[in-house]
């Protein structure tokens, strides 16, 4: 039988503020356990949660770029469940009134665009962190770390419109990406202000009914979700074929194994009590608040990587590479409006310059090659005085030592010969050394021309125009 893969995806995004919820306390990661806390994060009784407008904000205009429907009517629902990480009992989420409803995110898939739809945004308030003593020398013990509780986040959840692994991927980049571009988010996955609860379900091809599903909970990383994704796929498949039934669960990944396993099924799962949360006003948003935000919506991935295509005349995929991050993008425009050459500055940027920076995984942003400084070695390319191959060379000395491209050219003596009479005896030279070759090439075997112009490349230190080294040897040998 043939199975279609469903999947529908929960992100968690922490929104970047500077201080939690409902609360004043820092929202930054990396403080000693529990310094980042106070009574209200802590639940203790008698305090009141005020909510952070800020983080409101941010959340709109989360909404807004992932078109969704900002609703006029907020309010926040505490969700009981017990655990140590979570002090008061219950979170403070949304349920039956959320932020945001009906977006979508246009992905692209094998070069087609497909829209995959969000169900909801809603906003609520992260739980604390368990520390397991295996992990500090002390096994049977469980340390808590309250520094996360209250901090703000948001809840993306998709329609089960992804129907691989690949397309919940490339959801998820595509997300990012937006919540980047809109400086809601940092994102950053190592520290967990991005996590994935990935939904997956198998059915027999043309069936309409989904099938039943798991769900993998706290994915952290791209690879792991689409890996953890691949595996339950499989999993779930081999079940079916075999005559058995899905167990609807909630499953977790084990990286080190490449396998998922179940954590809770069904029967076990919680029973929330939702209920509204006497402690907090609705909020109410009116129109002028939203268009507000909206105008703080800036130009978003998928908008720019049109318009790269269609201003700069540049491949797709150049563009989807240029426009990955925001700060790229705007280096890229930089060079552009310096030297109108964009396939070139494209070329080197893709190639070059972004080996550097993978190198030490530094970000565009912190470049030591400037964009004006980059387009100044384009130019002497341009203008004849080095050449491609030396270039390569020199942007990489730029980018060590953040000298300029024309004083490493002086420095190292790097200027292509325009001398013609010393380039001509060069290539005398090599003449007379491969006399086999040329003779080969006299007999018409054309290829060897190209060894040869290697050779004369070779012995002016690549400081010779290919061009004209080619145009000299056929002059003198034909
Ligand atoms: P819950 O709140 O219990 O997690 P929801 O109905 O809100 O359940 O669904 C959560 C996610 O599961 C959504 O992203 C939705 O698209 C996805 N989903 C629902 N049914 C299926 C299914 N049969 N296969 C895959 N994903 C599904
Ligand atoms: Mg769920
Ligand atoms: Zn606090």
């Amino acid at each position: 039988m043939k199975y279609e893969t469903v999947i529908g995806l929960e992100v968690h995004v922490q929104i970047k503020t500077k201080t939690k919820i409902f609360c004043s306390c820092p929202a930054e990661f990396g403080a000693r356990p529990n310094e980042n806390t106070c009574p209200i994060c802590l639940g203790m009784p008698g305090v009141l949660p005020v909510l952070n407008k800020r983080f409101l904000e941010l959340s709109m205009k989360a909404c807004l770029a992932t078109h969704c429907t900002v609703e006029p009517m907020n309010r926040f629902a505490r969700k009981n469940y017990f655990y140590p990480d979570l002090p008061k009992g219950y979170q403070i989420s949304q349920f039956e009134f959320p932020l945001g409803t009906n977006g979508y995110i246009n992905i692209n898939i094998n070069g087609a665009k497909k829209r995959i739809r969000l169900t909801r945004i809603h906003m609520e308030e992260d739980a604390g962190k368990l520390i397991h003593g295996e992990n500090l020398g002390s096994p049977g013990k469980s340390y808590v770390d309250f520094n996360r509780t209250g901090v703000p986040l948001c809840e993306v959840v998709s329609e089960p419109d992804l129907r691989s692994a690949e397309e919940a991927r490339a959801y998820l980049v595509e997300l990012k990406s937006i919540l980047e571009y809109t400086e809601v988010s940092d994102c950053n996955m190592e520290e967990g202000s991005l996590r994935c609860d990935a939904n997956v379900s198998v059915r027999p091809v043309g069936q309409k009914e989904f099938g039943t599903r798991t769900e993998l909970k706290n994915l952290n990383s791209f690879k792991f979700i689409q890996k953890a994704i691949e595996y339950e796929v499989a999993r779930q498949t081999a079940l079916l074929d075999g005559g058995d039934a899905i167990k609807q669960e909630t499953r977790l990944y084990d990286a080190d194994r490449g396998e998922t396993f179940s954590m809770r099924s069904k029967e076990e799962a919680h029973d929330y009590r939702y209920f509204p949360d006497p402690d907090l006003v609705p909020i109410k948003i009116d129109k002028a608040w939203v268009e507000k935000i909206r105008k703080t919506v800036p130009e978003l991935p998928e908008q720019k990587r049109e318009r790269f295509i269609k201003n700069y005349g540049i491949p797709e995929y150049d563009t989807g590479i240029l426009t990955s991050s925001k700060s790229l993008a705007d280096y890229f425009e930089q060079c552009v409006a310096l030297f109108p050459h964009p396939k070139t500055i494209s070329n080197w940027m893709m190639g070059d310059l972004l080996r550097e920076l993978k190198k030490d995984g530094g970000d565009i942003a912190d470049c030591p090659v400037s964009p004006s400084a980059l387009v100044d070695m384009l130019k002497l390319i341009e203008s004849g005085t080095i050449s491609g191959s030396i270039a390569k060379g020199v942007l990489e000395e730029m980018y060590r030592t953040q000298k300029s491209a024309s004083s490493i050219v002086e420095e190292k003596g790097l200027k292509q010969i325009t001398d013609s009479s010393a380039i001509e005896k060069i290539v005398d030279e090599v003449i007379q050394a491969n006399p086999r070759q040329v003779e080969e090439f006299k007999g018409g075997k054309e290829k060897v021309l190209g060894f040869l112009v290697g050779q004369v490349m070779k012995a002016s230190k690549g400081k010779t125009n290919p061009g004209m080294v080619n145009k000299l040897l056929k002059e003198k040998i034909g």
